[in-house]
């Protein structure tokens, strides 16, 4: 078995066995571009490696050979004291995980060789500063010493010698610090090995145990990457980025993450390290400034993000290293960018014609759309500014401040809205970033990992805010003379890169042109049509403005729960005759007339289907309790009345909240979801829907009557039985014919949420025009799950131990629930071949579920205002994954 490949043995294509990092090299190295010789150890090497805990047979040996090449390569030796042979053990898995496993740089140096590098680079200060790195990486990552007291030992001997920053210091105090850090190691009763070999051993295999480290298993856990994949192990000839200020090490986008902008964006260190970047110790400078501070280099890499980009035909995120003006690539991958990056690159990259239309919608994802819609600080607010930083991740986040992520963790688990404030942005932090609403950290810059991890989350972050001054122990910080202790509320707005102090009111940003201009190249492409569920103008307006053609359910019964209808409506429920509850239909049906018109007006010339009453009657009465106690209290008042007076307004309330108590009792049910509800109430008392029908005819005869072009689709609920609609039909029809008189055209459908119905879809289909998929219902009633009890006791256990993949509820259940909208469709379209048919339950807003009802087949999905965005965009991408389908 072959373990080891050459970066010029290697290609994209072999991402999975030599992980993103060393698939990229080796396409750099193929298509001629500057990168230091080395090779890579396969990902089977790390599978190996995880379950044996020893390397596999004849890797060691492979690498000895592996070494010995690159020794003819470089002109160099691993080991001898005149020309060291220096590399880096870098990690890379199949799938980018930014910054969630380690690497050791420099390994090769010890007392000996670092003679050696100082005698070919004229550079004492440079080799003690390589050499106290791979002390402390080595002493870190290696031997599993906290890094925290090298960082300690750094700080005290920059405090002794006054120095600001760690390139201040001189060869001595560096020299002196490779001393302390080797005690550091002795004093855990270990050692760092003098032996190179010893140091490429033990490099490699910490490099394959990060694979399993706390971060990179939380990290996989939150992004779906599988537990198996393992990583590969890059070992790279060094360059360096620290042989002085015509050395410099950086990461450039070849396109801005953030705004989607094409210009090369990105930073860099002077006289740097790899890692001092990433892991945000200095505030790097904008990339923009190496055009003047090393020009040839600057120019070297423009010529490769634009070689890179083409190549790969999608926007890049670029390591490189600057050594004495000497350009270097050492890593190229996909860019993590935000939404709105993500939505206008794709766009750009179709227009100058380096992907094709099928791609750019394929390169959006629905969650990019989803925060397109998200919160941002409205600006006309007058707010107090406590820190600035930079912008790292768009969006605006309110919480109260925590300083480390298992306190972030505890209070989100609680319910509570938190902002992680951290010194650094460090890698280990993403399971409190997960949990937070925002995040803000006094040091590093836009591609450290913390801002790479938000961005890619959707998290706001205001990253590198050098003003805050944060106090750990006493859990505070302090900006701009105000203190912020722990669980204070800020506003952490990360499109500005500013924090305001307490909660600012946000606003939503809505649709952007170019977001526009997207969806309506996915509404070309998409089969499904896209309405929404719009319960009140308001909705119904916003629906319009996100794409909607018109309104797949428009709830009817929350339009009785205004002051001014409630008690007509609940007078209603209690009458006791016929003629009763007609007189108090009779009042609201003006009133409906209102509600249909506004919904008509606004979607001229769009289908609106209007859903009769459906819930069960007892939700328009108050709750038992609530009476119960009422009527006690009118009870104690009367005890206490003195006179007639007092009473007889007591006696009559009391009587009141008797009789409606009763009504209540009656009315009681165990189970009122699969009760007496929908169509069954419509069927008992024929009167309000007949009301209903009537007020939907009348308002469309007044909007048609204004000009405008109405298409009313009536839908009764909960229909299971054939019989159910066929009465209906027989008496509704005719009343809307009594209102209409021919002047109007409306349909006559049903939804089919009952798990009957949609196996006897053939009979029901005779009395509809259309059905529409009420896939809430029709999922509690095939599993059996009550929609409302059951996500608070055991379906997250349900998902935890496997029994589900996903709630059923968010994302329809294909085998069960989808089996039987199939059936319900050949069944419908068997016997009425024009059958329009939907669905409007709450899966018709998510990406999968979408994509089913493509793949069966149906004419549209209806989803709430916020998710039709999201609607359009799932539906084309299901059209374009599904083309061949759709061919057949
Ligand atoms: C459904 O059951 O899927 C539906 C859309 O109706 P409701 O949620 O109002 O019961
Ligand atoms: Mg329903």
């Amino acid at each position: 078995m072959k373990y080891i490949y050459f970066f010029e043995e290697g290609s994209k294509d072999m991402q999975n066995l030599l992980g993103g990092k060393g698939a990229g090299l080796s396409e750099m190295t193929r298509i001629g571009l500057p990168v230091p010789p080395g090779f890579t150890i396969t990902t089977d090497a790390c599978k190996i490696f995880v379950k044996k805990n020893e390397f596999p047979d004849g890797l060691w040996d492979e690498v000895l050979s592996a070494m010995k090449k690159l020794e003819n390569i470089t002109g160099k030796v691993f080991g001898d004291e005149k020309k060291p042979l220096l590399v880096s053990v870098r990690s890379g898995a199949p799938v980018s995980m930014p910054g969630m496993m380690d690497t050791v740089l420099n390994v090769g140096l010890n007392d000996k060789t670092i003679r050696g590098l100082i005698e070919n680079t004229g550079n004492e200060r440079f080799a003690w500063d390589a050499y106290r790195r791979l002390v402390q990486m080595y002493g870190k990552i290696v031997l599993g010493v906290p890094g925290k007291e090298f960082d300690e030992a750094m700080d005290e001997t920059k405090k002794k010698y006054v120095r600001k920053n760690d390139i201040d210091l001189t060869t001595n105090e560096l020299k002196e610090l490779v001393e302390k850090f080797k005690k550091i190691i002795k004093d855990h009763g270990l050692e760092f090995p003098q032996d190179p070999y010893k140091q490429l051993e033990l490099s490699i295999k910490a490099v394959f145990e990060s694979w399993n480290n706390e971060r990179a298993k939380v990290y996989r856990k939150l992004n779906n990457i599988p537990e198996d994949l393992c990583t590969a192990v890059s070992i790279v000839t060094m360059v360096f980025g620290n042989m002085g200020f015509d050395s410099a090490t950086g990461v450039a986008f070849t396109r801005d993450p953030s705004t989607g902008e094409k210009v090369l964006y990105g930073e860099y260190l002077a006289n740097a390290q790899g890692e001092d970047v990433v892991a945000g110790i200095r505030t790097p400078k904008p990339i923009k400034e190496l055009e003047k501070d090393i020009p040839s280099a600057y120019r070297e890499l423009v010529r490769a993000a634009e070689i890179l980009e083409k190549h790969y035909r999608d926007v890049q995120d670029i390591e490189f290293t600057i050594e004495k003006g000497k350009f270097y690539l050492l890593q190229t991958r996909s860019a993590k960018r935000n939404a709105r990056a993500a939505i206008k690159i794709a766009l750009d990259m179709y227009k100058e014609g380096i992907i094709t239309l099928e791609e750019m919608i394929m390169r959006v994802e629905p969650s990019h759309i989803d925060q397109m819609l998200h919160p941002q600080v409205d600006e006309k607010v007058k707010k107090t500014v406590v820190a600035k930083g930079l912008a790292a991740s768009p969006g605006a986040g309110i919480g109260k401040v925590v300083f480390d992520p298992e306190t972030a963790v505890k209070l989100a688990s609680q319910g509570e809205k938190v902002i992680l404030v951290r010194p650094e942005t460090m890698a280990d932090d993403v399971h409190g970033i997960a949990v937070a609403q925002g995040v803000l950290t006094a040091r590093g810059g836009m591609t450290s990992h913390a801002a790479v991890v938000a961005r890619a989350m959707g998290k706001p972050a205001v990253v590198g805010s050098e003003e805050i001054v944060i106090d750990m122990k006493m859990r505070q910080f302090e900006s701009r003379g105000q203190v912020i202790k722990e669980l204070d509320t800020v506003t952490v707005d990360g499109s500005a890169g500013l924090v305001y102090l307490g909660e600012v009111p946000v606003v939503t940003p809505g649709l952007t042109p170019e977001l526009q201009e997207f969806l309506s190249i996915c509404d070309e492409v998409r089969v499904l049509g896209v309405r929404a569920n719009a319960n009140t103008p308001e909705e119904a307006k916003r629906s319009r403005e996100y794409g909607a053609e018109g309104i797949g359910l428009a709830r009817t019964e929350r339009m009785f729960l205004g002051k001014d209808r409630l008690p007509i409506m609940q007078a209603m429920i209690m009458s006791k005759t016929k003629e009763e509850r007609t007189s108090y239909l009779n009042k609201l049906l003006e009133m409906q007339v209102n509600d249909f018109v506004e919904f008509f007006r606004i979607m001229d010339g769009f289908p609106v289907i209007i859903r009769l009453l459906d819930p069960p009657l007892h939700e328009f009465l108050p709750k038992e309790l609530e009476l119960t106690s009422e009527i006690n209290e009118i009870k104690m008042k009367l005890k206490d009345a003195k006179t007639l007076k007092d009473m007889d307004p007591l006696i009559e309330e009391l009587n009141e909240r008797e009789r409606i108590l009763k009504t209540v009792r009656a009315l009681a049910e165990f189970n009122p979801m699969i009760g007496f509800r929908g169509c069954r109430v419509g069927l008992v008392y024929p009167e309000i829907y007949e009301m209903q029908v009537r007020a939907i005819i009348r308002a469309a005869l007044k909007v048609k009557e204004e000009g405008k072009n109405v298409i009313p689709e009536i839908m009764v609920p909960l229909v299971g039985i054939g019989n159910e609609i066929k009465i209906m039909r027989e008496r509704l029809i005719p009343i809307a014919e009594e209102e209409s008189k021919g002047k109007v055209k409306y349909m006559f459908g049903t939804m089919l949420e009952v798990p009957r119905g949609a196996l006897v879809a053939d009979d029901i289909a005779k009395y509809a025009d259309f059905f529409s998929f009420g896939t809430n219902d029709l999922t509690q009633m095939t599993f059996g799950f009550s929609r409302d009890d059951v996500e608070a006791t055991f379906l997250n256990r349900y998902i935890e131990l496997g029994v589900l993949e996903n709630n059923p509820f968010e994302v329809l259940d294909r085998d069960g629930v989808g089996e039987l909208m199939k059936i319900a469709k050949e069944r419908g379209r068997k016997s009425n071949p024009r059958l329009e048919i939907g669905i409007c339950g709450e899966h018709g807003g998510d990406p999968s579920s979408i994509e089913f009802c493509h793949i069966i087949g149906l004419d549209y999905v209806s989803a709430s205002p916020y998710r039709i965005p999201v609607a359009r965009l799932a539906a084309a991408q299901a059209a374009i994954k599904h083309k061949k389908n759709l061919n057949k």
